[in-house]
């Protein structure tokens, strides 16, 4: 998926405190990149890739998605909008704790036009694949913070979005299951999905082709990583 944005402001507003987020960015993401978002703390990462993934709206500036304005959707429409093409995950995993693995990765294409046994199959497929296909009637908190992550990656993939957005997916992970979970992302970035990942570590960030450093809401640095 084609991403970009131009001049892009985020302020929240919240009783008497007002925070820029974000102030005037601009970049471009081509189809097939893998793009690591790095800089400290409440410099305004989540909030960049929250609204990168339609979760969020800016305050100003635009937003282009394969060329499709999408920075003034309302709620419905960006939820609309998310459906099947972009896929995210996060630090904390947030699966469903009272729903199994096997529910929690059919989540996505519960509202697909796709048939029963379609989606069945892709379940099974994405399980196999992340490696929790026997932890499939285990619920959330039966599973190590490694298979949860899977089990995220899983349920983000499910739909085969041409968008996956991972907000710090390895920090929550020892250094095995973390590396474990780098080796998936960059296997789908082979396949040719676009992933936009942010991060703290260094490591992991070489993974991707570039890195965008933010701070204060602002970029400040775009790092080739790999030729
Ligand atoms: P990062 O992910 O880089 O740590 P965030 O994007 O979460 O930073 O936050 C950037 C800034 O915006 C911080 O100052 C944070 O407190 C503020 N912020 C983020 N989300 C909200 C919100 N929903 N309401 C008010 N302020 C927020
Ligand atoms: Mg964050």
């Amino acid at each position: 998926m084609d991403i970009k944005i131009q001049n892009l402001q985020k302020v929240f507003k919240t009783d008497s405190v007002m925070t820029q987020a974000l102030n005037n960015v601009s970049l471009e993401i081509k189809d097939g990149d893998f793009v690591a978002i790095m800089g400290p703390s409440g410099c305004g990462k989540s909030t960049l890739l929250n609204i990168l993934g339609l979760l969020d709206n800016p305050t100003g500036g635009e937003y282009y998605l394969d060329g499709q304005e999408v920075g003034h959707l309302k709620e419905n429409e960006r939820t609309e909008w998310r459906k099947g093409r972009i896929g995210f995950v996060f630090q904390s995993f947030n699966l469903i704790k009272e729903m199994n693995i096997r529910d929690n990765i059919m989540l996505p294409l519960n509202n697909l036009k796709l048939s029963r046994e379609e989606k069945r199959r892709r379940v099974d497929e994405v399980m196999n694949r992340m490696g929790i296909a026997h932890r499939s009637r285990h619920y959330p908190t039966q599973l190590s913070g490694g298979q949860q992550q899977r089990a995220a990656i899983a349920r983000a993939i499910v739909s085969r979005p041409g968008l996956i957005l991972a907000d710090e997916p390895t920090g929550n992970l020892d250094s095995k299951n973390g590396a474990e979970v780098m080796a998936l992302l960059t296997e789908l970035h082979r396949e040719g999905s676009t992933i936009v990942m942010v991060t703290h570590s260094q490591k992991d960030a070489t993974n991707a082709d570039y890195i965008i450093n933010l701070f204060d809401g602002q970029i400040v640095e775009t790092l080739k990583e790999r030729m």
